[in-house]
């Protein structure tokens, strides 16, 4: 069992991983930025060290400040959250070599789900869904590319393998123009990725976005905790996240969970991660894993029963999975609403002081964040203040609690897109449930 673990990250994230830890009766150590003295999770941690300034490159980025916080605090584990460090292989690789455990998997899988093409080619032999395409690398000769392309279908979609953060892609439609949007795409891969790996697949026109939970303790244990739908989405940040993913029929979601689950094995994974899909025509097509929590994780949690950091943690101290897949029961439909810190209208940041906070309750409703009265959101990080999830034996019931939620919840002082998720939550496609992943961005066009 963990005793001491150092949280580096920030925001609701932090405090997450912090509530989980307190209940487990392990000590906590927060490490925070110059801006993030007033944080929630910091003011409750046991021990809070300032690992730098506002910049993240300087504090939540900056590896060696991270390790020395961790010596110096006695420290036994590291949780990074999502985002910053957390699917960095270096910082795995440097924490386990200091001494510490890294809660998540080991460097090398990291590494391995990184590359999108040693990925892809890990699912295809684990008997995982791919989307079609070239296997690894596109060609050399070009005639050969050609080939390729036409026997894929046009459009297509060229990818760079250390692509991220929906950068490093490229619709092709036709082949006059494949070869050079191949060289394009190669410079501008080399230039921000460091790597001119690209590889080509089927661009999927109307896809969803659906993902699988899975949890693995790396000792030959695994379990899937069913899907998540996530196709609402802006610039290819998720919106508003649902579990089940509506529509899929019992037999198809078991299957594509006991894929993720074979996967899991064979690779010795350890952790919590989930494997992303595009959902077309009843097909999962595998495009990328997340190798950490999720900030959508608790629509899962809601549904399940199981508290995924409190597993995150328990495996990284050794423990086997306590539960098998029999033990998996999902329950209801949970949906969940990011809240973010912009303008409802043209999603400008609005950073600033929040003058009065009402949180929204009841049965059924759960709000993770970490803002109060008189907290101010500094203008140096993501946007995310908190984010609203509701639970209910139906879907409708969870969409009805959601309205309800957003009713109540009175934030002052910053704007928030809490409008744009009132509209949401009644808007009559998203309500019928399957949209793709293309539906809010051409929505919110139609409405300019
Ligand atoms: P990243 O790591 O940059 O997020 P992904 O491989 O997860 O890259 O793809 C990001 C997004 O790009 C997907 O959510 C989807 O919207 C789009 N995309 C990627 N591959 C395809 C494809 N083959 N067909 C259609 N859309 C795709």
């Amino acid at each position: 069992m963990l005793e001491r673990v150092l949280i580096a990250n920030r925001g609701e994230i932090a405090l997450r991983v912090l509530r989980a830890c307190k209940e487990l009766g392990i000590e906590t150590i927060a490490v925070h930025s110059s801006v993030d003295r007033e944080l929630k999770h910091v003011r409750l941690a046991d021990q809070a060290v300032c690992i730098g300034p506002a910049p993240s490159a300087r504090s939540y980025l900056n590896v060696p400040a991270i390790i020395s916080a961790a010596e110096v605090t006695n420290a036994d584990a590291i949780h990074p959250g999502y985002g910053f460090l957390s699917e960095n292989a270096d910082f795995a690789d440097q924490v386990e070599n200091s001494g510490f455990t890294f809660i998540g998997p080991r460097g090398e899988t990291i590494r391995l789900m990184g590359d999108k093409v040693s990925a892809k080619q890990t699912m295809k032999k684990t008997g995982v869904p791919t989307v079609p395409g070239t296997e690894g690398a596109v060609p050399e000769d070009p005639d050969e590319i050609l080939r390729v392309a036409r026997d894929i279908g046009y459009p297509v979609i060229v990818k760079a393998a250390a692509g991220g953060g929906g950068r490093g892609m490229r619709v092709v439609h036709n082949e006059e123009v494949l070869l050079s949007s191949i060289q394009v795409t190669q410079s501008e891969a080399q230039a921000a990725f460091g790597s001119p790996v690209v590889y080509l697949e089927k661009f999927l026109q109307r896809p969803r976005h659906v993902e699988v939970q899975i949890l693995a303790d790396g000792q030959g244990n695994a379990v899937h905790l069913g899907d998540r739908d996530c196709s609402l989405q802006r610039r290819h940040q998720k919106v508003i996240e649902e579990a089940p993913a509506p529509g899929i029929d019992e037999k198809a979601r078991s299957d594509i969970g006991d894929a993720c689950v074979r996967a899991c094995i064979e690779m010795g994974y350890r952790g919590a991660g989930t494997f992303e899909f595009l959902y077309e025509d009843g097909g999962f097509y595998f495009i990328e894993m997340n190798t950490r929590v999720q900030v959508e994780h608790p629509v899962t949690e809601m549904i399940t029963g199981i508290d995924i950091v409190r597993e995150q943690l328990l495996i990284a101290g050794g423990e086997k999975l306590s539960i098998t897949q029999g033990d998996v029961q999902l329950r209801g439909h949970s949906i969940e609403c990011r809240i973010n810190a912009e303008d409802p209208r043209n999603f400008m940041p609005s950073p600033g002081k929040i003058n009065t906070f009402h949180a929204p309750g009841g049965h059924g409703v759960r709000v993770d964040s970490h803002v109060y009265n008189g907290y101010t959101v500094p203008p140096h990080y993501d946007s995310l203040i908190g984010k609203l999830i509701t639970h209910a034996d139906t879907r409708e019931g969870a969409l009805a609690k959601m309205s309800q939620a957003l009713d109540e919840m009175v934030v002052e002082g910053i704007r928030t897109n809490a409008a744009l998720h009132r509209e949401l939550v009644v808007d009559p496609s998203f309500v019928a449930g399957g949209v793709s992943i293309h539906y809010l961005e051409s929505k919110l066009e139609h409405e300019r």
